[in-house]
């Protein structure tokens, strides 16, 4: 899953209007993030299988650091940890850390039964990727309201938080949709530098964005994250 993972990141600013997008969609994408970096260190391994599905193309059924259920509480608890430590806002900390562990589900939905519980434990899924019209209706559904949920909840304070908020929404459905695109086979390296790239850019984008936006109703005046936005965007 890609930006159903990105939806709930989105939609989580309702939930903590003074954290930055950009933790939020970090976050949520956190697992996504380390298994690149892991497949580099030779730690984990992705392997190439092809086929008609474009969602069934990747084999993934070694990565337990990134992707087990185990791992992924591990590393909210720390993400959250970190988050309060640095940010001071409690609230906010929970809802990185629950984003964090949000992946292991949305995953265990889409996925093969691949997804391990525990580093060597059983593995599960629930293989709504077997479907890809089904995967497109319910990630898009996702990415929609979650968009909506974040849009809503903030207002531009200038042409970069209006505009480039639709920019970066337009960038993420045209890399969701070249995803679907048929591709050759990718080497590990490649498949693991090209989605570090992607997601360095959508990131910075969404710091970006975030930045030039304020949460409707004034919640975020004060906020850790915010404070810098709001004294500059005045
Ligand atoms: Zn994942």
């Amino acid at each position: 899953m890609f930006i159903g993972h990105l939806a709930v990141g989105f939609a989580a600013k309702r939930l903590a209007p003074k954290a930055s997008l950009g933790t939020l969609l970090a976050s949520a994408e956190l697992a996504d993030i380390l298994f690149p970096i892991l497949v580099l260190l030779g730690w984990e391994s992705a392997g190439y299988v092809g086929g008609a599905n474009p969602f069934l193309a990747l084999k993934l059924d070694d990565y337990p650091i990134s992707h087990s259920l185990l791992a992924l509480i591990v590393w909210g608890a720390l993400v959250a940890l970190l988050y309060r430590w640095r940010r001071g806002y409690a609230r906010g900390a929970v809802v990185v850390g629950s984003l964090v562990v949000s992946h292991w589900v949305l995953d265990f939905i889409s996925h093969r039964p691949d997804m391990p519980l525990w580093p060597g434990g059983p593995k599960v899924g629930l293989e709504l990727w077997a479907s890809v019209p089904g995967t497109v209706a319910v990630e898009g559904s996702l990415f929609v309201c979650g968009v909506w949920l974040y849009a809503s909840g903030t207002r531009a304070r200038d042409a970069v938080g209006r505009f480039g908020l639709w920019g970066l929404v337009a960038l993420l459905a045209l890399l969701y949709t070249a995803s679907l695109l048929p591709a050759g086979a990718p080497s590990p390296t490649a498949f693991a530098v090209v989605g570090m790239i992607i997601t360095a850019v959508f990131l910075s984008l969404g710091v970006w964005v975030d930045h030039h936006r304020a949460v409707r109703g004034g919640e975020a005046r004060g906020a850790p994250e915010a404070r810098g936005a709001e004294a500059s965007g005045r």
